[in-house]
């Protein structure tokens, strides 16, 4: 008998029959011998609608309150799926984030783990319960409040308390059969991956491919947690997010190229005719990085007559502030024009053997020309390409650079459910 982490996301209990059919899945878990704890998103896109809600009331809402709004949405979930389960027979106890021992930082929209003390849990487990905990949130060491661990912190939860619990593995439910070689919403080609090392999916996911939480691959890693990623909707075994050495030891085929991401979530600015001299970059860079703005890409332009463009990329999140302060700083930075740009794309290629294989640029900028798509600006590093292009080209681009590389499978990619938001 073994103890399972189950996280089922939000398009896995998007509605009531939803909820029926995941209580189903848990029980055959649980009659089948294992122990399971269980953690939910909230159901379908409300998170998203609590968001909206919130900017219809105010336009820049209190961070704490922001978080104690998002928190309702997994209360919601957790407890209509421990319904569900008590009608079928069994027990179950739904637990917020913090009467499940999720201790955070108090960084409201970004807390971090610090900590996971999950007596509850265990004690529901000992006796005969069925744990059901609400994803995405916690309470912070410092100052009590309810806090929120990102967009997407669901999948952080299950493996922080999969760590916590000692448990045999953790599994991530979601809307497509595991891991793909591409999003499959975008790219119908894509290939699904049977399994991948932590690091590859650290790569994937830290450019774009939202279907893991980066923070939880980063988790899994630390503790060498076997982490699966499986549809909630089929029998499909899914992708095994493991470790190199298992991978070498298990003597199955590893992919060269572990995958082509798309990110839609930065924004680009341009800081137009600033003097070409020492000091300039330093100035932009250091007043970004005083009001914590991270930075991705940066290019700085040939200089003519004395001054130069520098263009940079940051969360689109971060894009208003960032453009209001550079602004109000103009005169003492001394430059001409700043272009604000939401309408981007970063694409990237990750793959941790293209290092070793020569041609990777001129394949993919040559599949990037024959599709017509221009591409504005460009970053490299050991195992990744990435560029920026127009946010109308990003399908375009993915499957481009996804075909050059004889990524694409023979059939095409199943999407069960969800909206993709
Ligand atoms: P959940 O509601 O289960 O948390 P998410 O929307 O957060 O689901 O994550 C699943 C989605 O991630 C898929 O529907 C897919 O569109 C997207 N995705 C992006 N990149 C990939 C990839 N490389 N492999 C699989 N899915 C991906
Ligand atoms: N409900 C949260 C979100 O939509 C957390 C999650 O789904 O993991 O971001
Ligand atoms: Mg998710």
């Amino acid at each position: 008998m073994g103890l399972v982490v189950q996280k089922y996301g939000g398009s896995s209990v998007a509605d009531a029959a939803s909820v029926r059919r995941v209580a189903k899945r848990i029980v055959e878990t649980v009659a089948n011998g294992d122990d399971c704890v269980v953690v939910v998103s909230a159901m379908g896109d409300t998170t998203d609608e609590l968001l909206e809600l919130a900017e219809q009331v105010s336009p820049a809402p209190p961070a704490r309150e922001l978080d104690m709004l998002l928190t309702a949405g997994e209360r919601i979930s957790m407890a209509v799926l421990a319904m569900a389960i008590a009608d079928l027979g069994y027990q179950a106890r739904s637990y917020t984030g913090s009467q499940a021992g999720l201790i955070t930082t108090a960084s409201h929209g970004a807390a971090k783990i610090i900590d996971v003390t999950p007596g509850r849990i265990s004690e529901a487990i000992s006796k005969g319960a069925i744990p059901i905990v609400a994803g995405f949130q916690g309470v912070s060491q410092d100052t009590k409040d309810i806090t929120t661990l990102g967009r997407g912190g669901s999948d952080t939860t299950a493996v922080a308390l999969a760590a916590a619990l000692k448990a045999d593995k953790c599994e991530i439910y979601t809307d497509v059969d595991g891991i793909f070689s591409a999003d499959p919403r975008i790219a119908p080609k894509a290939r699904q991956v049977p399994i991948t090392t932590y690091e590859e999916m650290l790569e994937l996911a830290a450019n774009g491919a939202k279907v893991l939480h980066l923070r939880c691959v980063e988790y899994a890693r630390r503790s060498q947690m076997p982490l699966w990623v499986r549809s909630s909707f089929s029998d499909a075994p899914g992708t095994l997010v493991t470790t190199a050495e298992f991978i070498e030891g298990a003597n199955v085929e590893h992919a060269i190229i572990s995958g082509v991401t798309h990110d839609l979530s930065e924004a680009k600015i341009t800081i137009a005719g600033i003097a070409d001299k020492p000091g300039r970059a330093a100035a932009v860079f250091e007043l970004l990085a005083a009001s914590e703005v991270n930075l991705d890409m940066i290019v700085q332009n040939v200089s003519a007559a004395g001054h130069t463009d520098i263009t940079f990329t940051i969360a689109m999140a971060d894009g208003e502030r960032t453009k209001v302060m550079l602004l109000e700083h103009q005169e003492e930075l001394g430059f001409e024009e700043l272009i604000y740009d939401e309408k981007v794309a970063k694409i990237s290629l990750v793959g941790a053997a293209m290092r070793s294989h020569p041609g990777v640029s001129a394949t993919t900028f040559r599949a990037l020309a024959d599709a017509g798509i221009n591409v504005e600006m460009i970053s490299t590093s050991e195992i990744r390409i990435s560029v920026v292009t127009r946010v109308e080209e990003a399908a375009r681009a993915v499957q481009a650079i996804h075909t050059a590389f004889g990524l694409d499978a023979d059939g095409e990619a199943v999407v069960y459910a969800g909206t993709g938001r």
